[in-house]
């Protein structure tokens, strides 16, 4: 059998004129479809990822259950980042997929403007109901990029039905993330996701980040020193002034940039200055949302109340794209007025509340529910700070970072090729069946919520071995 198969790959690659190797599974996935579909991986330009590397050694998963994934090459995977920080109830959940079954079944779509169904409904309200207090109305989108777009665009509309037209800036902060469309990369702050793409938005400002390794390296959870940098944004205020700014958006813990977390009073310290001037304050919660820190949002963890949350990844578990932005009952009702019959906000998606996404959602929330999914992490947050601590010894360590269920490593890079240790760190680990995050030469973790103890033994020891045999 497998002989046959072989010499099917092989006549395969010749049909095709492919010199690089095809996964079997793709193989026996093609021999299906001879006539119809070629694929041999070089159509497919993949979303942030070095194409060359992945195409000559690709890395395939097939199925997945619950912390694992299995590999085109029969190999199990354990899944420490929750896919992209998206699959916070683990994987192939049986409420999720039998909600998305049945939904497909009922009603497949309908009309999101005009025209709802009820699940969009319900939905919402289950969200507001373990959002902070005041966060009552959801406005839904596909993914994260797009509840930061929609965000920017109600805070900007908010400032104008109010009156107060003349607020138009944005400010963001250096090495935020706030996904990759032209307002989310303009407030965020990472140079190789700006560098290309123009003048981006007009008028918008950043306040310094927030890591201090000289002061702040290996802390255990939320670091002591560096609260002080909000009042930076008094400054961007006294340079603008106030009435020209709309909105602050920030990450609560950055996790893209490869985990920076908040110092002591810095979130606090924010708030206070948006209230001052009467400017939004925009938390980004795509990652910290459901779960990750222990709490349902990092606004409860952090006890700071903004007047918008952004979220995406797990509001679904991942499983079908969708994004929700939550706002104030002030922000909501001061766009209803006018005339019943017209439109109060031109904005929305095809997909928004889509009732397959919506179907999703709730499976998920009932999982995260059953499970006490959302406060997991607090449970397991000390289990995990030490796990990650107890690799401070290990070669090229340079900090070591944790809260909540998240996790980071920094590695000092080798000279004149940055990122190259982290990168061989991840292909390491796939190896040795472990899935982890890199940006720039930090190794990120966010494992599902449903992670036991002896998992994130298995992940740690793992990332030792790995850890070694990269020195
Ligand atoms: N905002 C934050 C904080 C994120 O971490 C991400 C993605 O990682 C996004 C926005 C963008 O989300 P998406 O990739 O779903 O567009």
């Amino acid at each position: 059998m497998t002989g046959q198969f072989d010499a099917f790959g092989q006549k395969f690659r010749q049909f095709l004129g492919v010199s690089v190797p095809i996964p079997r599974i793709l193989e026996l996935e093609m021999s299906n479809r001879l006539n119809t579909t070629p694929n041999d991986m070089r159509a497919f330009w993949m979303p942030f990822t070095a194409n060359r590397q992945f195409k000559k050694e690709p890395r395939l998963f097939v199925s997945a259950k619950d912390m694992h994934y299995q590999t085109h090459d029969g190999r199990t995977v354990l899944d420490g980042t929750a896919g992209l920080w998206c699959v916070n109830a683990g994987h192939c959940r049986p409420l999720i997929t039998e909600a998305i079954r049945q939904q497909a079944g009922e009603l497949d779509y309908a009309p999101a403007f005009q025209l709802g169904h009820p699940k969009a409904f319900e939905l919402a309200n289950r969200l507001v109901d373990i959002a902070p207090e005041g966060m009552n109305h959801v406005l839904y989108t596909n993914s994260g990029s797009e509840s930061v777009e929609t965000a920017l665009k109600v805070a900007l509309a908010y400032h104008r039905v109010k009156g107060n037209g003349s607020r138009f800036r944005l400010i963001g902060r250096e090495r935020g993330y706030h996904g990759v469309n032209f307002g989310g990369i303009s407030v965020g702050g990472i140079v190789s996701n700006r560098k290309m793409f123009g003048t981006l938005l007009t008028g918008v400002d950043h306040m310094p980040h927030t890591h201090f390794p000289d002061k702040n390296a290996f802390t255990k959870g939320v670091p002591e020193h560096g609260g002080d940098i909000a009042s930076e944004l008094e400054r961007i205020v006294t340079l603008h002034d106030a009435s020209t700014i709309a909105a602050v958006i920030v990450e609560p813990v950055a996790g893209s940039t490869g985990v920076i977390l908040p110092p002591k009073g810095y979130l606090k310290k924010l708030r206070e200055i948006c209230t001052k001037h009467g400017i939004l304050l925009i938390f980004d919660e795509v990652i910290t949302g459901f779960g990750r820190l222990g709490t349902p949002f990092a606004a409860q963890y952090f006890d700071v109340m903004p007047d918008m949350m952004v979220t995406a990844k797990g509001l679904t578990n991942g499983v079908i794209p969708m994004g929700a932005v939550f706002v104030t009952s002030e922000i909501h009702d001061a766009f209803m007025q006018g005339p019943e019959h017209m439109i109060e906000f031109f904005h929305g998606y095809t997909y928004s509340g889509n009732p397959i996404a919506s179907a999703a959602a709730l499976g998920t929330l009932d999982t995260y529910k059953e499970e006490g999914l959302l406060t997991r992490g607090a449970e397991l947050a000390s289990y995990w700070e030490e796990a990650i601590h107890s690799l401070r010894d290990c070669p090229h360590v340079i900090d070591i970072r944790n809260i909540g269920l998240i996790g980071a490593i920094e590695l000092a890079p080798i000279a004149g090729e940055p990122t190259k240790r982290a990168f061989n760190a991840f292909l390491k680990a796939y190896e040795k069946g472990l899935l982890i995050r890199t940006t720039g030469d930090i190794i990120a973790l966010s494992p599902p919520l449903i992670i036991t103890k002896a998992e994130i033994d298995e992940l740690f020891s793992k990332l030792r071995e790995v850890l070694i045999a990269n020195a």
